[in-house]
Protein backbone atom coordinates (compact mmCIF):
# COMPACT_ATOMS: atom_id res chain seq x y z
CA UNK A 1 0.00 0.00 0.00
CA UNK A 2 1.23 3.26 -0.82
CA UNK A 3 2.34 5.55 1.85
CA UNK A 4 -0.11 8.05 0.64
CA UNK A 5 -2.72 6.16 1.31
CA UNK A 6 -1.37 4.61 4.48
CA UNK A 7 -1.84 7.93 5.60
CA UNK A 8 -6.17 7.90 5.46
CA UNK A 9 -6.16 4.27 6.99
CA UNK A 10 -6.86 3.31 9.96
CA UNK A 11 -6.86 0.55 11.69
CA UNK A 12 -7.50 0.93 15.74
CA UNK A 13 -3.98 1.60 16.47
CA UNK A 14 -3.04 5.23 15.53
CA UNK A 15 -5.71 8.21 16.67
CA UNK A 16 -7.46 10.03 14.54
CA UNK A 17 -7.69 13.98 14.94
CA UNK A 18 -10.51 15.38 13.00
CA UNK A 19 -9.57 18.94 14.05
CA UNK A 20 -5.69 18.56 12.18
CA UNK A 21 -6.32 16.40 9.56
CA UNK A 22 -6.63 18.82 5.81
CA UNK A 23 -9.74 17.83 3.91
CA UNK A 24 -7.95 20.01 0.84
CA UNK A 25 -5.20 17.46 0.33
CA UNK A 26 -4.31 16.43 -2.81
CA UNK A 27 -1.25 14.10 -1.90
CA UNK A 28 1.53 14.18 -4.35
CA UNK A 29 -0.43 15.62 -7.11
CA UNK A 30 -0.31 19.53 -8.45
CA UNK A 31 -3.15 19.01 -10.30
CA UNK A 32 -5.75 16.78 -11.73
CA UNK A 33 -4.08 16.17 -15.07
CA UNK A 34 -1.54 14.26 -13.20
CA UNK A 35 -3.94 11.86 -11.66
CA UNK A 36 -5.79 11.20 -14.56
CA UNK A 37 -3.43 7.74 -15.56
CA UNK A 38 -3.38 6.64 -12.54
CA UNK A 39 -7.25 6.58 -12.01
CA UNK A 40 -7.67 5.36 -15.23
CA UNK A 41 -5.05 2.55 -14.39
CA UNK A 42 -7.24 1.96 -11.17
CA UNK A 43 -10.42 1.82 -12.95
CA UNK A 44 -9.11 -1.16 -15.46
CA UNK A 45 -7.48 -2.56 -12.48
CA UNK A 46 -10.79 -2.59 -10.30
CA UNK A 47 -12.63 -4.46 -13.35
CA UNK A 48 -10.05 -7.14 -13.65
CA UNK A 49 -10.32 -7.75 -10.10
CA UNK A 50 -14.15 -7.41 -10.13
CA UNK A 51 -14.23 -10.44 -12.73
CA UNK A 52 -11.97 -12.99 -10.73
CA UNK A 53 -14.17 -12.00 -7.16
CA UNK A 54 -17.40 -13.30 -9.23
CA UNK A 55 -15.61 -16.11 -10.86
CA UNK A 56 -13.89 -17.12 -7.41
CA UNK A 57 -17.14 -16.35 -5.39
CA UNK A 58 -15.11 -17.36 -2.00
CA UNK A 59 -16.05 -13.57 -0.71
CA UNK A 60 -18.48 -10.82 -0.54
CA UNK A 61 -17.38 -7.24 0.13
CA UNK A 62 -19.05 -4.24 1.34
CA UNK A 63 -17.70 -0.68 1.07
CA UNK A 64 -19.46 1.69 3.15
CA UNK A 65 -19.65 5.84 2.66
CA UNK A 66 -20.14 7.99 4.93
CA UNK A 67 -19.86 11.90 4.99
CA UNK A 68 -21.55 15.01 5.45
CA UNK A 69 -23.79 16.40 2.88
CA UNK A 70 -22.45 17.74 -0.73
CA UNK A 71 -18.80 15.62 0.10
CA UNK A 72 -19.85 14.15 -3.19
CA UNK A 73 -20.64 10.11 -2.21
CA UNK A 74 -22.89 10.19 -5.52
CA UNK A 75 -20.14 11.44 -7.31
CA UNK A 76 -17.26 8.76 -5.88
CA UNK A 77 -19.78 5.82 -6.43
CA UNK A 78 -20.40 6.70 -9.77
CA UNK A 79 -17.31 7.04 -11.45
CA UNK A 80 -14.98 4.17 -9.25
CA UNK A 81 -17.41 1.59 -9.91
CA UNK A 82 -18.44 2.56 -13.37
CA UNK A 83 -16.29 -0.29 -14.74
CA UNK A 84 -18.47 -2.85 -12.72
CA UNK A 85 -20.18 -5.65 -14.57
CA UNK A 86 -23.90 -4.93 -13.27
CA UNK A 87 -24.80 -8.85 -12.06
CA UNK A 88 -21.72 -8.34 -9.12
CA UNK A 89 -22.87 -5.52 -7.93
CA UNK A 90 -25.27 -3.55 -5.65
CA UNK A 91 -25.65 -0.25 -4.30
CA UNK A 92 -28.20 0.80 -0.90
CA UNK A 93 -28.63 3.87 -0.27
CA UNK A 94 -29.96 3.92 3.17
CA UNK A 95 -32.27 6.75 4.23
CA UNK A 96 -34.09 7.77 7.18
CA UNK A 97 -35.88 4.50 8.47
CA UNK A 98 -39.26 3.58 7.84
CA UNK A 99 -41.49 3.07 10.43
CA UNK A 100 -40.94 -0.95 9.79
CA UNK A 101 -37.43 -0.54 10.18
CA UNK A 102 -37.76 1.44 13.00
CA UNK A 103 -39.71 -0.97 14.90
CA UNK A 104 -36.70 -3.57 14.55
CA UNK A 105 -33.37 -3.58 16.04
CA UNK A 106 -31.19 -0.49 14.29
CA UNK A 107 -29.10 -3.78 12.23
CA UNK A 108 -32.14 -5.46 11.01
CA UNK A 109 -32.55 -3.51 7.48
CA UNK A 110 -28.93 -4.75 6.80
CA UNK A 111 -29.10 -7.96 6.75
CA UNK A 112 -30.84 -8.45 3.09
CA UNK A 113 -28.36 -5.85 1.87
CA UNK A 114 -25.17 -8.28 2.72
CA UNK A 115 -23.62 -9.25 -0.63
CA UNK A 116 -23.49 -12.93 -1.57
CA UNK A 117 -19.91 -14.62 -1.68
CA UNK A 118 -18.11 -13.07 -4.88
CA UNK A 119 -20.38 -9.99 -4.76
CA UNK A 120 -20.35 -5.95 -3.78
CA UNK A 121 -22.69 -4.50 -1.77
CA UNK A 122 -21.99 -0.16 -1.74
CA UNK A 123 -23.40 1.28 0.88
CA UNK A 124 -24.43 4.63 0.44
CA UNK A 125 -24.88 5.48 4.59
CA UNK A 126 -25.29 2.51 6.46
CA UNK A 127 -25.72 1.86 10.22
CA UNK A 128 -23.02 4.14 11.00
CA UNK A 129 -25.70 6.65 10.82
CA UNK A 130 -27.12 5.31 13.99
CA UNK A 131 -23.74 6.90 15.69
CA UNK A 132 -24.06 9.96 13.34
CA UNK A 133 -27.10 11.47 13.35
CA UNK A 134 -28.40 9.05 15.85
CA UNK A 135 -25.76 10.36 18.17
CA UNK A 136 -26.22 14.02 17.21
CA UNK A 137 -30.08 14.35 18.05
CA UNK A 138 -30.30 11.41 20.37
CA UNK A 139 -33.19 9.74 18.19
CA UNK A 140 -32.88 6.82 20.65
CA UNK A 141 -35.26 8.59 22.53
CA UNK A 142 -37.74 8.47 20.14
CA UNK A 143 -38.19 4.88 20.22
CA UNK A 144 -39.96 2.96 23.23
CA UNK A 145 -37.40 0.27 24.95
CA UNK A 146 -37.90 -2.58 27.50
CA UNK A 147 -37.75 -0.78 30.72
CA UNK A 148 -34.85 -3.16 31.32
CA UNK A 149 -32.92 -1.18 28.90
CA UNK A 150 -34.37 2.27 29.85
CA UNK A 151 -31.46 3.37 31.15
CA UNK A 152 -29.10 2.36 28.31
CA UNK A 153 -26.32 4.01 27.30
CA UNK A 154 -27.74 3.38 23.64
CA UNK A 155 -25.27 5.09 21.28
CA UNK A 156 -21.61 4.09 23.14
CA UNK A 157 -22.96 0.49 23.13
CA UNK A 158 -23.58 0.92 19.35
CA UNK A 159 -19.76 1.27 18.92
CA UNK A 160 -19.01 -1.77 20.16
CA UNK A 161 -21.98 -3.75 18.75
CA UNK A 162 -21.32 -2.46 15.29
CA UNK A 163 -17.02 -3.59 15.57
CA UNK A 164 -18.57 -7.16 16.41
CA UNK A 165 -20.83 -7.57 13.82
CA UNK A 166 -18.36 -6.49 11.50
CA UNK A 167 -15.97 -9.29 13.30
CA UNK A 168 -18.95 -11.56 12.45
CA UNK A 169 -19.34 -10.43 8.59
CA UNK A 170 -15.22 -10.88 8.69
CA UNK A 171 -15.19 -14.63 9.70
CA UNK A 172 -18.06 -15.46 7.74
CA UNK A 173 -16.50 -14.03 4.26
CA UNK A 174 -17.80 -10.91 4.32
CA UNK A 175 -15.28 -7.54 4.36
CA UNK A 176 -16.11 -4.12 5.72
CA UNK A 177 -14.26 -1.36 4.61
CA UNK A 178 -15.88 2.01 5.34
CA UNK A 179 -14.75 5.01 3.68
CA UNK A 180 -15.50 8.98 5.81
CA UNK A 181 -15.22 11.47 2.78
CA UNK A 182 -14.19 14.36 4.75
CA UNK A 183 -15.51 17.39 3.28
CA UNK A 184 -14.57 21.06 4.83
CA UNK A 185 -17.62 23.61 6.04
CA UNK A 186 -16.39 25.92 3.42
CA UNK A 187 -16.60 23.86 0.55
CA UNK A 188 -19.80 22.38 1.45
CA UNK A 189 -21.36 26.00 1.50
CA UNK A 190 -19.37 26.38 -2.24
CA UNK A 191 -20.87 23.37 -3.18
CA UNK A 192 -24.62 24.58 -1.63
CA UNK A 193 -24.51 27.88 -3.82
CA UNK A 194 -23.80 25.87 -6.36
CA UNK A 195 -26.60 23.56 -6.17
CA UNK A 196 -28.81 26.89 -5.91
CA UNK A 197 -27.21 28.92 -8.50
CA UNK A 198 -27.41 25.92 -10.95
CA UNK A 199 -30.80 24.78 -12.31
CA UNK A 200 -29.54 21.52 -13.09
CA UNK A 201 -28.44 20.89 -9.07
CA UNK A 202 -31.36 22.71 -8.18
CA UNK A 203 -33.28 18.97 -7.67
CA UNK A 204 -30.27 18.72 -4.99
CA UNK A 205 -31.26 21.58 -2.40
CA UNK A 206 -32.38 20.42 0.62
CA UNK A 207 -33.54 22.28 4.16
CA UNK A 208 -32.82 19.39 6.03
CA UNK A 209 -29.14 19.78 4.54
CA UNK A 210 -28.90 23.38 5.95
CA UNK A 211 -30.42 22.21 9.08
CA UNK A 212 -28.12 19.98 9.48
CA UNK A 213 -25.43 22.06 9.05
CA UNK A 214 -25.96 24.14 12.08
CA UNK A 215 -25.02 20.72 13.99
CA UNK A 216 -21.34 20.48 12.19
CA UNK A 217 -19.32 20.57 15.50
CA UNK A 218 -21.56 18.01 16.85
CA UNK A 219 -20.87 15.77 13.08
CA UNK A 220 -17.21 16.31 13.81
CA UNK A 221 -16.87 14.89 17.12
CA UNK A 222 -19.21 12.34 16.53
CA UNK A 223 -17.85 11.35 12.93
CA UNK A 224 -13.69 11.30 15.62
CA UNK A 225 -15.24 9.02 17.80
CA UNK A 226 -16.68 6.53 15.46
CA UNK A 227 -13.56 6.03 13.38
CA UNK A 228 -11.68 6.04 16.81
CA UNK A 229 -13.88 3.72 18.24
CA UNK A 230 -15.03 0.92 14.94
CA UNK A 231 -11.62 0.95 12.90
CA UNK A 232 -9.90 -2.21 13.29
CA UNK A 233 -7.51 -4.32 11.45
CA UNK A 234 -10.07 -6.45 8.95
CA UNK A 235 -12.48 -3.46 8.70
CA UNK A 236 -10.45 0.20 8.60
CA UNK A 237 -11.64 3.43 8.29
CA UNK A 238 -10.28 5.30 5.27
CA UNK A 239 -10.74 9.24 6.03
CA UNK A 240 -10.37 11.00 2.34
CA UNK A 241 -10.19 14.44 1.90
CA UNK A 242 -12.75 15.61 -0.47
CA UNK A 243 -12.55 19.10 -0.87
CA UNK A 244 -11.31 18.02 -4.39
CA UNK A 245 -13.34 16.16 -6.16
CA UNK A 246 -10.69 14.38 -8.15
CA UNK A 247 -8.63 13.66 -5.36
CA UNK A 248 -11.35 11.89 -3.88
CA UNK A 249 -12.18 10.06 -6.48
CA UNK A 250 -8.68 8.87 -7.16
CA UNK A 251 -7.84 8.74 -3.65
CA UNK A 252 -11.41 6.12 -3.44
CA UNK A 253 -10.27 4.18 -6.75
CA UNK A 254 -6.99 3.45 -4.42
CA UNK A 255 -8.72 2.09 -1.64
CA UNK A 256 -10.98 -0.19 -3.77
CA UNK A 257 -8.09 -1.53 -5.85
CA UNK A 258 -6.28 -2.01 -2.48
CA UNK A 259 -9.00 -3.79 -1.01
CA UNK A 260 -9.59 -6.64 -3.70
CA UNK A 261 -5.58 -7.06 -4.24
CA UNK A 262 -5.69 -7.52 -0.58
CA UNK A 263 -8.93 -10.35 -1.09
CA UNK A 264 -6.40 -12.12 -3.88
CA UNK A 265 -9.25 -13.33 -6.00
CA UNK A 266 -8.20 -16.07 -8.29
CA UNK A 267 -10.22 -17.89 -11.35
CA UNK A 268 -11.08 -21.56 -10.13
CA UNK A 269 -9.46 -24.10 -11.10
CA UNK A 270 -10.90 -26.49 -13.33
CA UNK A 271 -10.53 -30.08 -11.73
CA UNK A 272 -9.99 -33.48 -13.22
CA UNK A 273 -13.27 -34.67 -13.84
CA UNK A 274 -14.22 -31.24 -15.08
CA UNK A 275 -11.29 -31.14 -17.50
CA UNK A 276 -12.33 -34.86 -18.83
CA UNK A 277 -16.19 -33.51 -19.57
CA UNK A 278 -14.69 -30.06 -21.08
CA UNK A 279 -12.70 -31.99 -23.48
CA UNK A 280 -15.81 -34.31 -24.50
CA UNK A 281 -17.72 -31.43 -24.62
CA UNK A 282 -15.25 -29.31 -26.80
CA UNK A 283 -14.81 -32.64 -28.98
CA UNK A 284 -18.93 -32.64 -29.44
CA UNK A 285 -19.34 -28.87 -30.22
CA UNK A 286 -16.23 -29.22 -32.66
CA UNK A 287 -18.09 -31.88 -34.82
CA UNK A 288 -21.39 -30.69 -34.63
CA UNK A 289 -19.54 -26.70 -36.57
CA UNK A 290 -17.17 -29.73 -38.47
CA UNK A 291 -13.80 -28.09 -36.93
CA UNK A 292 -10.48 -29.15 -35.79
CA UNK A 293 -10.92 -30.87 -32.54
CA UNK A 294 -7.53 -29.62 -31.05
CA UNK A 295 -8.07 -26.60 -29.40
CA UNK A 296 -4.61 -24.99 -29.78
CA UNK A 297 -5.09 -24.61 -33.35
CA UNK A 298 -7.33 -22.04 -34.61
CA UNK A 299 -8.76 -23.89 -37.50
CA UNK A 300 -10.45 -21.44 -39.63
CA UNK A 301 -9.85 -17.69 -39.78
CA UNK A 302 -12.83 -15.87 -39.79
CA UNK A 303 -13.73 -13.84 -42.77
CA UNK A 304 -12.94 -10.47 -42.65
CA UNK A 305 -15.73 -8.04 -43.16
CA UNK A 306 -15.33 -4.30 -43.36
CA UNK A 307 -15.88 -2.65 -40.27
CA UNK A 308 -18.20 0.04 -39.63
CA UNK A 309 -17.56 2.78 -37.18
CA UNK A 310 -20.22 1.42 -34.89
CA UNK A 311 -17.74 -1.59 -34.65
CA UNK A 312 -14.98 0.28 -33.91
CA UNK A 313 -16.93 1.87 -31.14
CA UNK A 314 -18.10 -1.42 -29.17
CA UNK A 315 -14.77 -3.14 -29.84
CA UNK A 316 -13.45 -0.67 -27.95
CA UNK A 317 -16.04 -0.40 -25.06
CA UNK A 318 -15.45 -4.00 -25.14
CA UNK A 319 -11.90 -4.23 -24.72
CA UNK A 320 -12.20 -2.33 -21.62
CA UNK A 321 -14.17 -5.02 -20.02
CA UNK A 322 -12.86 -8.53 -22.16
CA UNK A 323 -9.43 -7.86 -23.78
CA UNK A 324 -7.73 -6.53 -20.94
CA UNK A 325 -8.51 -9.88 -18.57
CA UNK A 326 -6.27 -11.35 -20.91
CA UNK A 327 -3.96 -8.72 -21.54
CA UNK A 328 -1.93 -8.74 -17.55
CA UNK A 329 1.27 -7.83 -18.88
CA UNK A 330 2.56 -4.41 -17.87
CA UNK A 331 3.93 -3.56 -21.07
CA UNK A 332 0.23 -3.76 -22.46
CA UNK A 333 -1.57 -2.59 -19.90
CA UNK A 334 1.41 0.95 -20.10
CA UNK A 335 0.06 1.07 -24.15
CA UNK A 336 -3.47 1.56 -22.67
CA UNK A 337 -2.95 3.97 -20.65
CA UNK A 338 -1.23 5.69 -22.87
CA UNK A 339 -3.82 6.07 -25.49
CA UNK A 340 -6.30 6.58 -22.81
CA UNK A 341 -5.03 9.54 -21.70
CA UNK A 342 -5.19 10.79 -25.16
CA UNK A 343 -8.45 10.07 -25.36
CA UNK A 344 -9.55 12.13 -22.03
CA UNK A 345 -7.84 14.65 -23.73
CA UNK A 346 -10.08 14.46 -26.46
CA UNK A 347 -12.93 16.80 -27.18
CA UNK A 348 -16.39 15.52 -25.67
CA UNK A 349 -17.90 15.52 -29.07
CA UNK A 350 -15.11 13.30 -30.22
CA UNK A 351 -15.86 9.42 -30.10
CA UNK A 352 -12.40 8.16 -30.86
CA UNK A 353 -11.86 7.10 -27.01
CA UNK A 354 -15.53 5.56 -26.59
CA UNK A 355 -15.20 3.20 -23.66
CA UNK A 356 -16.27 3.57 -20.49
CA UNK A 357 -13.11 3.86 -18.78
CA UNK A 358 -12.03 7.17 -20.62
CA UNK A 359 -15.78 8.66 -20.59
CA UNK A 360 -15.95 8.25 -17.30
CA UNK A 361 -12.04 9.36 -16.08
CA UNK A 362 -13.07 12.40 -18.32
CA UNK A 363 -16.04 13.18 -16.36
CA UNK A 364 -14.41 12.00 -12.77
CA UNK A 365 -11.13 14.58 -13.00
CA UNK A 366 -12.84 17.64 -14.11
P1 LIG B 1 -28.31 12.84 -1.69
O1 LIG B 1 -28.68 14.03 -0.89
O2 LIG B 1 -27.02 12.97 -2.40
O3 LIG B 1 -29.40 12.33 -2.57
P2 LIG B 1 -28.33 11.48 0.79
O4 LIG B 1 -27.63 10.25 1.25
O5 LIG B 1 -28.00 12.73 1.54
O6 LIG B 1 -28.03 11.63 -0.72
P3 LIG B 1 -31.00 12.05 1.48
O7 LIG B 1 -32.30 11.41 1.14
O8 LIG B 1 -30.81 13.48 1.21
O9 LIG B 1 -29.86 11.19 0.82
O10 LIG B 1 -30.71 11.85 3.02
C1 LIG B 1 -30.81 10.65 3.67
C2 LIG B 1 -31.01 11.02 5.12
O11 LIG B 1 -31.31 9.83 5.82
C3 LIG B 1 -29.79 11.65 5.74
O12 LIG B 1 -30.10 12.85 6.31
C4 LIG B 1 -29.41 10.64 6.83
O13 LIG B 1 -28.88 11.24 7.97
C5 LIG B 1 -30.75 9.98 7.10
N1 LIG B 1 -30.59 8.68 7.73
C6 LIG B 1 -29.99 7.59 7.25
N2 LIG B 1 -29.97 6.60 8.17
C7 LIG B 1 -30.60 7.09 9.26
C8 LIG B 1 -30.91 6.57 10.54
N3 LIG B 1 -30.58 5.34 10.89
N4 LIG B 1 -31.56 7.36 11.41
C9 LIG B 1 -31.91 8.60 11.07
N5 LIG B 1 -31.65 9.16 9.88
C10 LIG B 1 -31.01 8.41 8.99
MG1 LIG C 1 -28.87 14.65 1.18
Amino acid sequence: MSEELKKYRFTGDGKFNISSFDRADTGSFSGRDEAVDEFIANLHEINRLQQKLYAARREGVIFIFQAMDAAGKDGVIRTVFSTLSPHGVKEYCFKVPSSVEQSHDYLWRFWSALPAKGNISIFNRSYYEDVLVGRVHSLYKNQLWPKRLEDNDFISDRYSQIVNFEQYLYDTGTRVVKIFLNVSKEEQARRFISRIDTPKKNWKVSSGDMAERDYWDEYMDAFETMVNKTSTAHSPWYVVPADSKWYARLTVSRIVVETLREMAPEYPDVDEAEAKLFAENRAKLAAELGISDAPAEPAEKPKKEKKTKADKVFAKADSVTEDIIKDEEEGKIKKEKKSAKKASKAPADDDSGFDAVSVIAREAMS
